[in-house]
């Protein structure tokens, strides 16, 4: 088996689960999306814009290294990644005001050490430490994706814990931020604070024991929802199947003496169920793929070629015979035009606006969201949506 893992970014799964430690820890590192590399360039950027005081906008169009799996990539550095480093270091530079006297450091890998020769690993984006106050915590998120809430993210807590560095009585407060630049519907910034006493105890009384669990003989699974979505062990783990499908398998009351359709509440209920079934059926999918691609056989399963249309191997040699056989050059291509973001492109930034009047925005598919998604509530007449199409799930 190899080394058990608990990152600060999977402290969500391995609390709430901590039998997942030993179950993934066979499982190889999946490769690295864009967004990850994105996001890392990034956070590459904003650290030596920090150390050798230079703007983002420096390394627009530069190739950025980043650490990436399977190997190391060059990400080019886009115009909005330079704007969104932008925004957290406007953020680091205010904090830097209120504390002037206070030591920072930035991109720096901290650990601690929760039981005898168990280390967490972190590295912390910013860190501010004025001794005898408050010790700060700065984690940018330069995605779109998932909104981060720090009076829920333990990932941050236990970055914040780090930074502590078991010298609880030096600090009296801890202020957790989340910059967000590319967070759509919330707040592009986000601080938890609260006091250290209360984090130590958190750490205390909840990670460790957590931690002892996920180590001992017999841990205990925690499937739900939350953790089980971004678990790897999802496609082979029984405690989520078994979650998922007595979940499905739910017997339904009926009595013909009481009404026979679901009320809302009941719909309520039966929508965060379909949604990990979703998630849960897709991943076991694309788990048996895998398995026959490598040539391990899946009872019952074999791979076949899906419907595929025809391609050229070479355009030109084509349209050359084309022309020979006396077809039109015009009748060979399909004009398009480009859509407005394509064309955007093609007029200088300060001639783009004359485009604006000729742009609509149709109002997007009706998606089925849960309360809590930051996205506002649409407010429709109910006919008039009647016939539309419509998304499960955002
Ligand atoms: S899939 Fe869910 S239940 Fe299974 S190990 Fe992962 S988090 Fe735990």
């Amino acid at each position: 088996m190899k080394k058990l893992k608990f990152t600060p970014s999977s402290s969500d799964r391995w609390m709430s689960c901590p039998a997942s430690v030993k179950l993934i820890a066979d499982i190889p590192k999946p490769d690295t999306t864009i967004y990850a590399k994105n996001g890392t360039a990034c956070h590459n950027v904003a650290d030596v814009c920090l150390k050798k005081n230079k703007s983002p906008h420096d390394f627009i169009e530069k190739k950025i290294e980043v650490w990436a799996t399977p190997k190391n990539d060059y990400i080019p550095f886009e115009k909005s990644m330079a704007e969104t480093v932008q925004t957290y270091l406007d953020e680091l530079a205010l904090l830097r005001k209120e504390y002037p006297k206070a030591k920072y450091t930035s991109e720096k890998k901290l650990s601690i050490t929760p039981v005898p020769r168990l280390k967490i690993n972190g590295v912390v984006d910013y860190n501010i430490k004025q001794r005898f106050g408050d010790i700060v915590v700065v984690d940018l998120k330069a995605g779109v994706g998932v909104t981060v809430d720090p009076s829920e993210s333990t990932q941050t807590w236990l970055y914040a814990i780090m930074a502590i560095n078991n010298q609880w009585d030096e600090y009296d407060k801890a202020r957790m931020i989340i910059v967000q630049p590319n967070e759509k519907y919330g707040d592009t910034r986000k601080e938890h604070t609260m006091p250290v006493s209360d984090l130590k105890q958190w750490y205390y009384d909840e990670c460790i024991p957590a931690i002892k669990l996920a180590l001992g003989d017999n841990a205990p699974f925690g499937p739900s929802e939350k953790v089980c979505r971004w678990c790897p062990a999802l496609p082979t783990c029984k405690a989520a199947a078994g979650h998922v499908l007595s979940a499905a398998g739910q017997p339904i009351e009926f009595d013909p003496r009481q009404p026979q359709e679901f009320t809302n509440a009941e719909i309520g209920q039966i929508l965060p169920i379909i949604d990990l079934y979703k998630k849960w059926s897709s991943a076991v999918t694309a788990y048996a793929i895998d398995e026959l691609r490598q040539g391990r056989p899946i009872d019952g399963y074999k791979l076949v070629r899906g419907r595929a249309n025809r391609v050229w191997i070479d355009e030109e040699a084509v349209q050359k015979l084309l022309k020979r056989l006396k077809v039109k050059v015009s009748d060979m291509f399909t004009k398009k035009f480009k859509s407005p973001a394509a064309c955007e492109k093609l007029l200088p930034s300060d001639k783009r606006e004359k485009l604006k009047p000729f742009i609509d925005k149709p109002e997007g598919k009706l998606q089925l969201a849960k309360e809590s998604s930051k996205k506002p509530a649409v407010s429709i007449e109910p006919a008039a949506e009647f016939n539309d199409d419509f998304d499960f799930f955002e």
